[in-house]
């Protein structure tokens, strides 16, 4: 078994099992093994849609913002194609597509990784 070191270009990663925990995390295992391990808080805070990139583009967190409640769940995921999944979360967001490839680059790139 070989090991590149970062991400395989050309290569989309496959998700071979998903596991929601609607009160605390999404566990996705891709297809070379690798477990991967997303807290709802900070996927949530991830949210690749227009409206929370735009947030994050002005230096702010989309998530939480002032006066929402911190408390998170999610109330229902869905595959989306073959490429990635939606979440609908307890404050009402359900707009963001995460794609595989975008979650497992995240993933390796997070600090405690
Ligand atoms: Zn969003």
């Amino acid at each position: 078994m070989t090991r590149a070191a970062g991400t395989l270009r050309g290569v989309e990663p496959t998700v071979t099992d998903i596991e929601v925990d609607r009160q605390r995390a999404v566990t996705l295992t891709f297809d070379d093994g690798l477990v991967a391990v997303f807290p709802l808080a900070e996927l949530r805070a991830l949210c690749p849609c227009a409206t929370c990139r735009g947030w994050r583009d002005r230096g702010e967190e989309p998530w939480p913002r002032p006066g929402t409640s911190p408390e998170l769940s999610i109330l229902d995921a869905e595959l989306v194609g073959a490429w990635g999944i939606s979440f609908t979360w307890s404050d009402g967001h359900a707009t963001g597509i995460y794609p595989w490839d975008g979650l497992r680059r995240w993933f390796e790139a997070r600090p405690s990784g």
